[in-house]
């Protein structure tokens, strides 16, 4: 099926004719026609609308474009209604009814109430349509609800449940309301779908027709609409929004919400996009994988005259100038563990969303409640969760509750189940008790509105339960950081090859790509690289496609045969850091065609402590993160160790009996401390003798 070439969104209005100057409340219609969103168009009466609406359908038509119109107020109403006023179970049928009734004016002036007067002496009782402007006046419309039954039909249509649609179309007056404005449309509805090449969905086949009637509410996109509204008029951002986020799906998503559709639409109309809430907010944001700026060229540039650089000044120096450089991506909430959040999570629910019982027991009014025994008679049923009481609860009545369950109306206090005896209908405890004992109110977690989880949080699981309870099925994540790990080196043989003589194993490629897997980054292994400046610029090059970061190891000092070094510098934008630190070479940071490459030094125990000092915290403020401090804890020394001023020590380190052990020799070298190591100890840049017993900095490497 062919998709629309060009979206209009109604806000329709039943109000009098609208000053010249645009204002809420008036008539505004949003167009978006091939991908471009057209600037609102503002109509100040019903008839202008409607004469503006026939030159549009015919000029889309001739110029050959499909058009999907939608209109904001109920093109049905609950079942049973039409068949009630009609004889006829066609909706369109009722179209036509109200057509021939209602009158109209230039000024706005017309008669639904009387029209709604009309309607309610068809059906026995009160309503079904109440409300209106002054108390007096039109007798058979009721100014308030109370008192109506709806038997006949419902009150609500099966999409205004769907959509949580906050009005009922029944309500001709007090805001929001939705019920005096179908009454003024479906009638131009009427005469506009008598028009050829236009269908009405879902009541009519409109897979082929030139132009589909449909009706939409601009409340699924209110979170939309919160964000980007600044001073524009309300109704504008809501049907500009509208129209851009049903142009903005795919044809095959768009298709999908047209055929998603309960079974009682046939009958009672249907609000395109109710319960696809989460795609079409995500469609009206527009795309959302803008990319962050690059790095700076002189962001690793350090301050002239500098020597040997203090471990904290190289930290702050990084933690300034390193700033995000992934995009953003939409996912599915259960994909959401492990993923850098990027825009705040706002509630859009709260948590609870109503006032419910914490416990299984008997629910009441806590304020006709006093001292001593109490014996209350039970209200006929139950509440339980997800199947709240409809009814009231008189004063002094008592109803069973269930945990979960909504507090029916008139119960604002539970008596657990253990401290009552039932019989005869009736339920018997002592008093006094807590006003509110046992309940929980609405929004005592998380009120909606709430920011619920801030950017830049590493969603945890928990993180995804407290989402998925404010109302979010999907999640704004960064991408994630791709971080691709190159060893270098003549002597460097793959793990489990022969070695020849002279010839060592790659450790550092997989312990650091390991390492960053378990950062939660997305590791690219780009192998080994022989000491040969093509063989190493060709794998930079490759690694600069391919990933966000680059991590090397060995040959970043100013040797001879350091062509890491070497080459970063002919680039231009290499530094070399001299960092106060042991263990650890100098630290090569460059830019290599805009992605940052920390050179790490080819001694394993070096390459790790100065990715984990250094390249990590760098790494999260890359992601999206933002900068990352490990936590480290103070414990009593188990070892006896003398430095000397100028640089600070990481020591491979470990808890045993309550206080930190280190590794017997310091030799570089040496992998098997590594291993040993379940963190580091980490001793200041001054001088220090430590004696067991000592207190002393140590970071477990789960902590980075
Ligand atoms: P370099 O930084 O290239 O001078 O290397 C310093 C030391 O680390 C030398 O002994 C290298 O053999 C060793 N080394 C370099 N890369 C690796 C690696 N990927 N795995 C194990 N040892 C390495
Ligand atoms: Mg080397």
């Amino acid at each position: 099926m062919r998709g629309f070439d060009t979206i209009a969104i109604v806000d329709w209005s039943a109000g009098k004719r609208a000053p010249a100057r645009p204002t809420k409340d008036a008539i505004w219609i949003g167009v978006t026609r091939n991908g471009e969103d057209l600037a609102p168009v503002y109509c100040r009466s019903r008839i202008e609308a409607e004469v503006w609406l026939n030159g549009f359908i015919e000029a889309e038509a001739e110029a050959g474009l499909r058009v999907l119109i939608g209109f904001d107020f109920p093109f049905g109403y609950p079942r049973g209604f039409v068949r009630h006023v009609t004889g006829s179970d066609d909706p369109l049928a009722f179209w036509d009814w109200l057509e021939a009734r209602i009158t109209d004016s230039e000024a706005g002036e017309n008669n639904r109430f009387d029209v709604a007067s009309e309607i309610n002496c068809l059906f026995d009782g009160q309503g079904p349509f109440w409300g209106k402007p002054s108390e007096t006046g039109w007798p058979d419309v009721p100014y308030r609800k109370a008192g109506i039954s709806y038997d006949i039909c419902a009150e609500r249509r099966a999409c205004d449940l769907a959509a949580k649609a906050s009005s009922s179309c029944f309500q001709l007056f007090f805001n929001p309301t939705v019920g005096s404005q179908a009454l003024m449309g479906l009638p131009m509805l009427a005469r506009l779908r008598r028009r050829a090449g236009v269908a009405v969905w879902p009541f009519q086949d409109w897979s082929d027709a030139q132009t589909v009637l449909v009706e939409i509410w601009p409340g699924l996109i209110e979170q939309a609409v919160k964000e980007v509204q600044g001073t524009e008029i309300r109704d504008a951002a809501q049907v500009r929004l509208l129209a851009r986020a049903l142009a903005g799906l795919s044809p095959d998503a768009l298709q999908m919400m047209l055929k998603d559709i309960g079974p009682e639409a046939r009958d009672e109309a249907w609000i395109l996009g109710a319960g696809h809430t989460d795609e079409l907010i995500a469609a009206a944001r527009g795309p959302v994988a803008l990319e962050p700026p690059p790095l700076r060229n002189d962001c690793f540039a350090l301050p002239a005259g500098v020597d040997w650089t203090p471990v904290d000044d190289a930290l702050a120096l990084l933690r300034d100038r390193m700033t995000p450089v992934v995009g953003i991506e939409r996912v599915p909430l259960m994909q959401g563990a492990g993923r850098v959040l990027a825009v705040d999570i706002v509630a859009t629910r709260s948590n609870p969303p109503h006032p419910n019982t914490a416990v299984d027991g008997y629910g009441f009014a806590g304020s006709a409640i006093g001292d001593g025994p109490q014996v209350l008679p039970l209200v006929d049923g139950r509440a339980a969760a997800g199947a709240p009481f409809a009814g009231s609860v008189p004063e002094g009545h008592a109803i069973r509750v269930l945990t979960g369950a909504d507090l029916p109306n008139g119960v604002d206090t539970v008596v657990l189940d253990e401290d009552v005896r039932v019989g005869d209908g009736q339920v018997a405890f002592h008093g006094p008790l807590k006003r509110g004992a046992n309940t929980r109110k609405a929004g005592e977690d998380v009120t909606v509105g709430d920011v619920a989880i801030g950017a830049g949080r590493v969603l945890t699981p928990a993180d995804l339960a407290l989402a998925a309870a404010v109302g979010h099925g999907t999640l704004e994540v960064r991408k994630r950081l791709r971080v691709a790990v190159l060893s270098t080196g003549d002597e460097i043989v793959e793990p489990g090859s022969d070695a020849a003589e002279g010839q060592i194993y790659d450790a550092n490629r997989p312990m650091l790509l390991s390492l960053c897997a378990g950062f939660g980054f997305e590791i690219v292994d780009m192998g080994r690289a022989r000491d040969d400046r093509d063989a190493v610029r060709g794998a930079l090059d490759d690694a600069a496609a391919r990933a966000d970061v680059i991590l090397t190891s060995g040959g970043a000092s100013a040797g001879d045969e350091d062509h890491i070094s070497a080459l970063l510098r002919e680039t231009g934008a290499m530094q070399e850091w001299r960092i106060a630190l042991k263990p650890g070479r100098p630290l090569a940071l460059a830019l290599w065609q805009g992605v940052p490459v920390f050179g790490l030094p080819g001694n394993p125990v070096a390459a790790l402590v100065c990715t984990l000092i250094f390249a990590r915290p760098a790494m999260g403020a890359l992601s999206g993160a933002g900068w990352f401090e490990p936590q480290g804890f103070t414990l009593p020394a188990a070892f006896e160790k003398r430095k000397k001023p100028g640089r600070r020590e990481y020591l491979r380190a470990r808890i045993r009996n309550g206080q930190a052990e280190v590794f017997k020799s310091e030799g570089s070298g040496r992998i098997s401390g590594l291993s040993w190591a379940e963190g580091l100890v980490e001793l200041p840049d001054g001088a220090a003798h430590v004696q067991p017993g000592d207190p002393v900095r140590y970071i477990p490497f789960s902590s980075f």
